[in-house]
């Protein structure tokens, strides 16, 4: 019995960590739909077979291996991952071999469970026949997901390059989803460019994403968002303007939050969603902000051996925070002449913004830094309405909603709580048509020259 035991902690360890991609199958939850595809496509480009996982297929297998208390997220992905090995399984019969692929599952460190989800799922997989040897392969928001071991090292500083600006397009192809489609011409159009787009991006990627030159992925942007444009009504009129935050994967996964931004501009919005990068520039930020402190720390100790190790991570951090905010303005620049597309605010400007009003600190950590003042920006920015989106329990998302709600109150601008939990809550859409309702009156107030 204590063998046993023994044997499954150390599977925790053994079979859960940056493990090499060489040669495997690496199997990518989705996520985001765009993002997730034009990562797949990126691990291509440098060689690695990569495949992005049907999603949502499997959710009542996840929801029978977990109890109910874990986050939502969790239990999607546990079915994800259960849905595909099983039909895995049925495709290949004798053949099948769970060593040949890996798992993808990141983590998060911090006062969260995010961190937890593929030890959690180490121990359902351990429990199956044949899954014991399907390795999860994770990165960690702790050295700002670092690639190194998974990707071979002489390539690893291209590689998270080419995932960084994988993240960035997808971005701002979500972003002009969401800018054109409550103005196009026909219905449905703003979505075929879009479906079409992951393809012909996705080419891109494969072929240009090892290359050091990203222009040609530019190039291809460039040309999807013309075409967006061209699919614009310019009579309709300016709809109010809907900020969302919360949870990074429970407000990207459509099927999950229920597609809330499309019922959202069925009731007459414009969506703009946080955005990814903005999760990917805030672990940079933070490592870099941790050093920082760190190097004062020592400063103040006399500690020769520490300031040298703390100002060079400032420098290593310092640097790449840079250069993934300067991709991040070539590549919104690259398309601003054509739409007028939002971008994103500087982490920097985000903690500057909660240290001003006393209403949170980096120091906690979560994606409550970034949903609170996120939405102190939507509110600053003239935003008609703000929604919560995020898992039922989310503990980050529930902070984000004891501060931000009476706030956004205060200032007279409509916000909204969606937790979800996979249930189909019969009140909601009563609630979404409700919070629009009040979002017109803003905008139109706001148009009066009333203010919020
Ligand atoms: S952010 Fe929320 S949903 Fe994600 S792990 Fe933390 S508590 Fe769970």
């Amino acid at each position: 019995m204590e063998g046993q035991k023994d044997q499954a902690f150390q599977s925790l360890s053994t079979n859960v960590g940056t493990f090499s991609v060489q040669g495997k199958t690496l199997l990518i939850p989705e996520m985001n739909r765009i993002g997730c595809h034009l990562l797949a496509a990126v691990f291509h480009g440098f060689g690695v077979r990569a495949e992005v996982m049907e999603t949502y297929q499997g959710l009542d297998v996840g929801r029978e291996f977990t109890s109910g208390k874990e986050c939502f997220p969790c239990q999607v992905t546990t079915g994800d991952i259960l849905h595909h090995m099983a039909r895995e399984q049925e495709r290949l019969g004798e053949a099948f071999d769970a060593k040949s692929y890996i798992y993808f599952m990141p983590e998060a460190g911090g006062p969260c469970r995010f961190g937890m989800y593929n030890k959690f799922q180490r121990i359902v997989l351990d429990s199956l026949p044949g899954m014991q040897d399907l390795k999860i392969g994770t990165l960690t928001s702790d050295n700002a997901y670092s690639v190194s071991g998974m990707i071979e090292e002489k390539r690893a500083t291209d590689f998270r390059k080419a995932a960084y600006m994988s993240v960035v397009v997808s971005d701002i192809l979500d972003r002009l989803l969401w800018r054109i489609r409550p103005y196009e011409r026909e219905k449905g159009g703003a979505d075929d460019l879009i479906d079409k787009a992951i393809s012909t991006i996705s080419e891109c990627f494969r072929n240009h994403a090892a290359g050091k030159n990203l222009n040609p992925i530019l190039d291809g942007l460039e040309e999807v968002v013309r075409e967006g444009c061209d699919l614009m009504d310019p009579r309709i009129p300016r709809k109010p303007l809907i900020g969302i935050v919360g949870e990074i994967y429970l407000r990207t996964h459509s099927q999950a939050n229920q597609d809330v931004i499309r019922v959202l501009e069925t009731y007459g919005a414009e969506v703009v969603n946080a955005s990814i990068a903005e999760w990917v520039n805030y672990t940079a930020y933070d490592r870099l902000r941790q050093a920082r402190i760190g190097l004062r720390k020592s400063l103040r100790l006399l500690r020769p051996r520490k300031i040298g190790e703390y100002a060079s991570k400032v420098f290593t951090f310092g640097l790449s925070l840079l250069y993934q905010q300067s991709k991040q303005e070539q590549a919104y620049k690259r398309v601003r002449p054509l739409i007028d597309l939002p971008g994103d605010h500087r982490v920097g400007r985000l903690e500057e913004i909660l240290k001003e009003k006393d209403l949170f600190s980096f120091d906690v950590g979560t994606e409550a830094c970034l949903s609170i003042a996120g939405i102190m920006e939507y509110i600053h920015d003239g935003y008609d309405g703000v929604v919560n989106v995020y898992p039922f329990t989310c503990m980050p998302s529930t902070i984000t909603s004891a501060i931000a709600k009476p706030i956004a109150t205060r200032f007279r601008v409509p916000y909204l709580d969606t937790p979800c939990d996979g249930t189909y809550q019969p009140g909601r859409e009563a609630a979404i048509r409700t919070f629009m309702y009040q979002a017109e009156q803003h905008r139109e107030r706001a148009l009066r020259g009333g203010g919020s």
